[in-house]
């Protein structure tokens, strides 16, 4: 097999292959793309089947990256990295430790983060090796609640161009997925007047949601065919496929998810169907650009966070409209303008 014929090699950089006998580390870092500045994205501790898998992720995950700072408006680049293994087994101060040297051995090329399975404290731990890590602790933090914030705004520019609605109230939002993002963007949606259906595998989460925003409890195969105007991914990728579009009856989906669309085809499903779909890595920048601050300046500024966060609103406006006038599915005009920033800079 040849790595550069890979399906998801997609002109990447670098990539970095990285090994801790020691601790056992065993970790890929992709930078897909640097015009735009530095590569930031955050680490992946996941148990994959296969080392092919683990560098099918990396790679389409950097890429993802390079797209979502472009359209975030951030002078940064696309770049991920995955730890190979199962976090409950491997995880220790040593591995996270080699991990920072790895990252440090980038010389700044590339600037990590929390992700899946790694949390603000690992990352302090990464950091007593290398000044390339972001999201920390007493800095910006948690990006979960900046990530609810941006996808509260993109549901109300999708309600707005697809509804000619100024306002979520009695709006119908089923949210699946109640962890970081999802919780605190219901919390938001309720305090904006939008009425709530809800689904999560974790009871305890719904049993709250119900209790303190009123949100109806649904099971996890029936929250596509609920009578919504907003159907919001806030779980695992691929929610939107061939079985889930046939259930639906929201006509604009958007929510925090990555990877929505299970195939890229289902963009121009969608657009059939007349369902505005808000593209994934536009929607879900908050949590991105407040991380980009504390890389971008010594000091971290939250409301300066908040307010760069509100440009999705206008951003998704721009897709939402070119989309229409070209009559082409959003995902493949996002993909388009973000290709345009990346090549041709921030104009
Ligand atoms: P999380 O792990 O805190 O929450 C995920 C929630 O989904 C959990 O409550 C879990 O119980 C639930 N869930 C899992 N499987 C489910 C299923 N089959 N049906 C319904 N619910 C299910 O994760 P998060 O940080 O809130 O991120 C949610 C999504 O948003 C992920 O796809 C993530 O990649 C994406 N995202 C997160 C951020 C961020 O700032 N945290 C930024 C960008 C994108």
């Amino acid at each position: 097999m040849s790595y550069f014929d890979l399906v998801d090699f997609d002109h990447h950089e670098q990539v970095v292959y990285c090994s801790d006998e020691q601790s056992g580390l065993k970790a890929i870092i992709a930078i897909h793309n640097t015009n735009l500045g530095p590569a930031a994205g955050g680490c992946r501790f996941w148990d994959y089947s296969n080392d092919a898998d683990a560098l099918k992720d990396v790679l389409r995950l950097s890429k993802g990256m390079t797209y979502k700072n472009a359209m975030a408006g951030l002078k940064l680049g696309g770049g991920k990295a995955v730890i190979i293994g199962n976090p409950k087994k491997l995880k220790s101060e040593e591995l996270l430790k080699a991990f920072g040297r790895a990252v440090n051995n980038l010389n700044g090329r590339y600037y990590t983060a929390e992700d899946v399975n790694i949390t603000t404290a690992d990352m302090a731990i990464a950091h007593q090796e290398t000044p390339f890590v972001s999201g920390l602790e007493g800095k910006s933090g948690n990006p979960g609640p900046f990530t609810a914030y941006g996808t509260l705004l993109g549901i109300k520019a999708a309600v707005k161009f697809k509804l000619g609605k100024d306002t979520l109230s009695g709006v119908r939002v089923a949210v699946q997925g109640l962890g970081s993002v999802g919780y605190s963007l219901c919390e938001q949606l309720k305090a904006e007047g939008a009425e709530l259906i809800v689904t999560d595998i974790n009871q305890e989460t719904l049993d709250k949601a119900a209790k303190e925003l009123n949100a109806t409890v649904v099971g996890l195969d029936d929250i596509y065919s609920q009578d919504v105007d907003v159907y919001a991914p806030c779980a695992l990728g691929s929610s939107i496929n061939d079985e889930s579009i046939k259930q639906l009856k929201a006509i604009i989906i958007a929510g925090c998810a990555n990877n929505q669309l299970a195939e890229a085809r289902h963009d121009q499903v969608l657009k059939d169907l007349g369902i505005l779909y808000t593209p994934d890595y536009v929607i879900n920048a908050g949590g991105i650009i407040n991380v980009a601050l504390e890389i971008y300046e010594t000091e971290y500024c939250a409301k300066t966070a908040t307010s760069l966060v509100e440009n999705i609103y206008n951003t998704l406006m721009q897709v939402f409209e070119k989309a229409a006038q070209e009559d082409l599915p959003t995902g493949v005009v996002a993909d388009q303008m973000a290709r345009d920033i990346i090549a041709n800079g921030h104009k």
